[in-house]
């Protein structure tokens, strides 16, 4: 049966690891830089306009949010890094929390968004390494193509293709949330690691 995005529900919050989902559900975890468009990405997946937060205060939620996608997934909102202005005490939680996260086997597939008009910072190198020791596969989504001319597009998707070191079974797929260009390609992918 195809997957209905449109059927969504917000589970809960994790601030800690006991806190962690582990009914066994597929869980596709759906990191980026903070302000690179993750809530907007998540919004355009499951057609709302404010599902998850757009623009909530950067670098300040360290927690997880999960979502049931249609009773057979969860989609998990994993907190933004990169965000300068955050305390050291902020980044030592968020670190431990997601420590925690990668290390618990739960992730069945990783989502990680990033700038389609720059190169992946070294925080976006760090967060692809960390999904390639889950060993699951990794999507990545080139948000923001609306501000790229279109001789751009190619070049740059190379460029993000190569430093992030993407494998050959990893998906990169040119994105808009503000216009919902690529939403098709991406919500075939979904569907696809849900299986
Ligand atoms: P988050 O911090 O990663 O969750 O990012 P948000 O979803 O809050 O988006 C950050 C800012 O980028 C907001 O002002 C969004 O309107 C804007 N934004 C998100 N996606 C796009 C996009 O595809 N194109 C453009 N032009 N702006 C976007």
């Amino acid at each position: 049966m195809p997957l209905n995005f449109n059927r969504v529900e917000f589970i809960r919050s994790a601030a800690s690891p006991r806190d962690f989902l582990r009914d066994g559900l597929p869980q596709l975890a759906f990191a980026g830089r903070s302000n690179v468009g993750k809530s907007s990405v998540i919004n355009r997946v499951v057609s709302r306009k404010n599902f998850a937060r757009v623009g909530a205060s950067p670098g300040k939620t360290s927690q997880i949010n999960y979502f049931l996608l249609d009773g057979r997934a969860y989609l998990v909102d994993l907190p933004g890094y990169g965000y300068a202005k955050v305390s050291k005490a902020e980044r030592d939680r968020w670190g431990a929390l997601m420590e925690a996260y990668f290390a618990s086997g739960l992730i069945t597939h990783g989502v990680m968004i990033v700038d389609a008009r720059h190169k992946p910072t070294a925080d976006d190198g760090t967060m692809a390494e960390w999904f390639f020791q889950t060993g699951c596969p990794l999507l990545v989504v080139a948000n923001k193509l609306d501000k790229l001319k279109k001789s751009e597009v190619e070049p740059n998707l190379q460029t993000i293709r190569e430093t992030l070191s993407l494998r050959s079974g990893d998906h990169l797929v040119p994105f808009s949330a503000e216009k919902g260009t690529g939403k098709e390609e991406l919500l075939e992918r979904l569907e696809a690691a849900i299986g």
